[in-house]
């Protein structure tokens, strides 16, 4: 078989076609992806463009640059975070403790058992639990034991 120098011509410019398009594609699709990644990231257009404008420039260095700078978190996750802090925030505050002994009480108890520090006072026309800074009972409207005097202030004020 002789040796056809035009063929092999023809293969090495075929791979080379094929190699160029390769990395074409490749810078396209790296810089679309930094592009969306940025885009679930951060809401300010300006580094989205920026951002896949670095790695369009700088190509796969300028990709490794954006891997290491970018937000660590996407927009949706730190949403979650957020969430999830608040409803921990939401159970601390919605954790009752006793002013005398502080420890975890219930909210149907009127005495703390532990130190027997008064917890609630007892409405007398139906019996409701009410809150001891509360001047009325919130079942019936009645005015709380111990606050009868406040009532008439606060119908003198409307
Ligand atoms: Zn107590
Ligand atoms: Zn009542």
């Amino acid at each position: 078989m002789p040796f056809d120098l035009s063929s092999v011509l023809f293969y090495v410019r075929v791979g080379i076609a094929l190699l160029g398009a390769f990395i074409a594609a490749l810078w396209l699709a790296l810089t679309l992806w930094t592009f969306r990644d940025m885009r679930s990231r951060s809401r300010d257009p300006l580094a989205q463009v920026m951002a896949a404008l670095v790695v369009a420039v700088l190509n796969i260095p300028g990709f490794i640059i954006y891997l290491i700078l970018r937000p660590s978190q996407t927009i949706a996750q730190s949403y979650e975070q957020s969430l999830e802090e608040e409803a921990l925030l939401q159970q601390i505050e919605e954790r009752l403790v006793c002013p005398g002994c502080s420890r975890a009480t219930k909210a149907d108890w009127r005495i703390c058992p532990h130190c027997q520090t008064a917890l609630k006072k007892v409405c007398k026309q139906c019996g409701a639990l009410i809150e001891l800074n509360w001047n009325v009972c919130a079942s019936c409207g009645t005015t709380a034991p111990g606050k009868e005097g406040k009532l008439g202030e606060v119908e003198e004020e409307e």
